[in-house]
């Protein structure tokens, strides 16, 4: 399951896109996208490419000549739109260019973009699928197959049938995403439930969570998902209980301050903050390290054993430790 992420910089300014990939693959990124939208664009792809090192797509609307400047500047993917182009000389020509280099082609279907229809019975859903259909149909049959495919909406009902639908009528891999999700507080949200049910049913091969804010933020809410679902062990995972009338300490912001320097590390590991003793060890059985507090004291606890009592001024630090040496 790969967690993707799109560069927010302006793609002709080489140097600040260079630094803003640098970050996502810091945050854990394995594809990035950048918006290619004019010839100065594709013609930064030669000087970001060699100085990034995850695999680099370039998202094409509108004028197939721009996907073949991408492929010349050593692009790893494309994206096309098939709402904006679909011309088949157009793709052709581009088809022939990636197939040259062995680079994939994503068909990227937006609800938002969809190209014009006659039938005006049929529903947004059908014609997501119908569009990405007749897109792979004219991609095989100029003997293509490096295909992915992905149907966004803003609507998660909608992406979900839309994907559900898909995946019954074709092999290729599903790019997952709810697409202009929002800010970080509800796009997070609407991204997981979205995304959620589509991995639950098995559907899905690589994400990105969309969301007006820091495109690192995408790629942790990303990992947050999959982890939720079990399917990545990546990076520390925090346990923390909601508090209730039988708590005696800022559980809350102790929580927080334990997330704050969880995001720091990149080791897997399940880290507890409870906030009492007689649940605490027992609801985090899963944990690998934890805090189940008391009035003033806490105990620390290592797979479900008590190792060590602390006063409430060393919770942090005690815990920390804890951490480090797990
Ligand atoms: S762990 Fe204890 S303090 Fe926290 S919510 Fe459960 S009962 Fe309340």
């Amino acid at each position: 399951m790969v967690v993707q992420s799109m560069a927010k910089t302006d793609t002709r300014d080489a140097s600040a896109t260079i630094v803003q990939i640098r970050r996502l693959e810091e945050f854990g990124c394995q594809l990035v996208r950048v918006a290619v939208p004019d010839g100065e664009a594709a013609a930064s792809i030669p000087t970001i490419k060699p100085l990034t090192s995850i695999p680099l797509i370039a998202d094409i609307h509108f004028d197939y000549r721009l996907a073949l400047l991408a492929l010349q500047g050593g692009v790893d993917g494309l994206r096309l739109n098939p709402g904006n182009i679909s011309d088949r000389e157009q793709i052709k020509a581009v088809v022939l260019a990636a197939k040259e280099r062995n680079v994939p082609i994503r068909i990227g279907v937006n609800a938002g973009s969809l190209p014009p229809t006659e039938n005006k019975e049929q529903t947004i859903v059908e014609r997501m699928v119908g569009s990405a259909l007749e897109q792979i149909k004219l991609l095989e049959s100029l003997d293509f197959d490096l295909i992915k495919v992905s149907l966004k909406a803003f609507d998660v009902p909608d992406t979900v049938a839309a994907n559900r639908a898909l995946a019954e009528r074709m092999p290729y891999p599903i790019h997952l995403g709810i697409t202009e999700a929002g800010t970080t507080k509800s796009g997070v949200i609407r991204s997981a439930v979205g995304i959620g049910i589509l991995l639950h049913h098995g559907i899905g091969d690589t994400i990105r969570v969309s969301l007006s804010g820091d495109p690192c933020e995408e790629v942790s809410a990303g990992y947050e998902i999959l982890k939720a679902l079990d399917l990545s062990q990546r990076g520390p995972t925090l346990i923390s209980c909601p508090s209730c009338g039988r708590t005696e300490v800022d559980i809350i912001g102790l929580a927080n301050a334990v997330e704050e320097r969880l995001s720091k590390l990149k080791k897997s590991i399940k880290v507890a903050v409870m906030g009492c003793v007689v649940n605490g060890p027992g609801e985090a059985r899963d944990a690998d390290v934890g805090i189940a507090c008391g009035k003033g004291r806490g105990v620390i606890f290592r797979k479900g054993e008590q190792v060590r009592t602390v006063d409430e001024a060393d919770f942090l630090t005690a815990l920390m430790a804890e951490i480090d040496t797990f």
